[in-house]
């Protein structure tokens, strides 16, 4: 067997550098909801030592010494670029697991002409035909795919794409010995110091080390990463879009909110992104749950983390799903704190195809609420996502996130396409100041 990890390189970076030539060269940072942290870098921002997943407030005088520009995150940007780079990899190989937003395992097994010639067919295919660079590792197991990616991107001589398997066993060990063992897939921090501490410190030393002493040490997951590291496959591929078990839409708020009515605005408007989701996917839902949190790091606030499941008859009804929300959420509110999250939760997912009727469920009502689903999705599409929503949304979202320096979404909504002329665009100018 021969896998392929396919990882986009800095990729919320490459995607704003992709759309804004001037930001190529420059160090630029992403940072994450209501513009917190240090979520994605670009070379030259690694190269100045920005650190990742530092809080921005506290980069300020880094930032302005390199002239860092700092971006929002524009997850539809991200969201749709990740899907083209997918689309194009999807060609490759019938075997492909989507692992994260800019990672993608696929299986090579007997690709023609060699593994190797088409990992480096799909990183010029994905940097002509989606404009970003990639990276590609090959290896008999995912632990090694990963680890020849890291070796691919970091070292110039394989020029983004580093197929281990064909290396010789000296050359390999030679590698293995040269990273540290807490860079292997599977392996934190906590477990690659307690490793380092029975003088396991490489991952030449982690493949060498015995599996059975490692499971009595460690765990069975850490003696799958020892086998793995031994080209013996222990992780399967997850091919095929992977049914999933519950979808959730959640986000923090722009500032920490105590009354009932912002929080129900905010849980309506998940419900219906979740709903979107559902649809998406043809899947109704058995379960509809609304969380709270409050911030756990203001010390000095009263803390309160209720949720709550409530069931539904199966549905994808919006109304309904809503319904049960705000339910939930009106349920497990108490006035006197204040919440930073809230987020609704779909569980006991069906798909569509068994939509079992209900005994008191009148086909006349069903076929109704189907036309009216059908009709609300038909003009978000076209016209763009919330221009038609329940009420219970409200109209002025006082918990919208912070992004105060997002990028247009440029593939995804007509009036924010990029223009040739660089007139009527918003000139982006660095949070550091000018
Ligand atoms: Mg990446």
């Amino acid at each position: 067997m021969i896998l392929a990890l396919v990882d986009c390189n800095n990729f919320y970076a490459s995607c704003e550098q992709l759309f804004d030539p001037r930001l190529r060269d420059r160090a630029l940072v992403v940072l994450s909801n209501n513009d917190g942290c240090v979520v994605a870098r670009s070379a030259r921002a690694k190269e100045v030592g920005i650190p990742m997943g530092a809080p921005w407030h506290q980069l300020k005088d880094q930032a302005r010494r390199h002239r860092v520009v700092a971006l929002s995150s524009n997850y539809a940007l991200y969201g749709d670029l990740s899907a083209r780079v997918m689309q194009v990899l999807s060609g490759y190989s019938p075997q492909q697991e989507v692992y994260s937003i800019d990672e993608c395992f696929l299986d090579l097994t007997g690709a023609l002409p060699s593994p190797a010639a088409c990992g480096r067919a799909m990183r010029s295919e994905v940097l002509r035909l989606v404009g970003l660079p990639v990276s590609v590792g090959l290896g008999p197991t995912k632990t090694l795919a990963k680890l020849a990616n890291h070796f691919g991107k970091k070292r110039p001589e394989f020029e983004g794409v580093c197929p281990l398997h064909e290396l010789p066993a000296a050359e390999q060990e030679r590698l293995l010995a040269q990273v540290p063992a807490s860079e292997v897939w599977g392996v934190g921090r906590r477990i690659s110091q307690s490793l380092e501490g029975l003088g396991i410190r490489t991952a030449l030393q982690l493949k060498k080390a015995s599996p059975a002493w490692i499971r009595r040490q460690f765990s069975v997951t850490l003696e799958r990463t020892v086998r793995e590291l031994n080209s013996e496959p222990c992780l399967e591929l997850m091919a095929g879009p992977a049914r999933r078990r519950q979808i959730l839409c959640s986000r923090s708020f722009g500032t920490l909110i105590s009354e009932l009515a912002p929080l129900e605005e905010a849980a309506a408007a998940f419900a219906r992104r979740a709903t979107e989701k559902l649809r998406d996917q043809k899947l109704l839902a058995g379960s509809v749950s609304t969380f709270l949190r409050t911030n756990p790091h203001r010390e000095d606030h009263p803390q309160h983390f209720p949720s709550l499941c409530l069931p539904v008859q199966p549905t994808d009804d919006l109304r309904r799903i809503t319904a049960a929300a705000l339910n939930a959420l009106r349920r497990i509110y108490r006035s006197g704190y204040a919440y930073q999250k809230t987020g609704v939760i779909l569980t006991d997912l069906t798909p569509v195809e068994r939509r079992q009727g209900d005994l008191f469920d009148d086909p006349v009502q069903l076929g109704r609420s189907q036309a009216l689903m059908e009709a609300m999705e038909h003009i978000n599409r076209s016209m763009g996502s919330g221009t038609v929503k329940l009420m219970a949304e409200g109209s002025d979202p006082r918990w919208a996130m912070k992004a105060d320096n997002r990028t247009p979404r440029y593939t995804t909504r007509l009036d924010e396409l990029p223009v040739a002329k660089a007139v009527s665009r918003k000139k982006i100018s660095p949070y550091s100041g000018t």
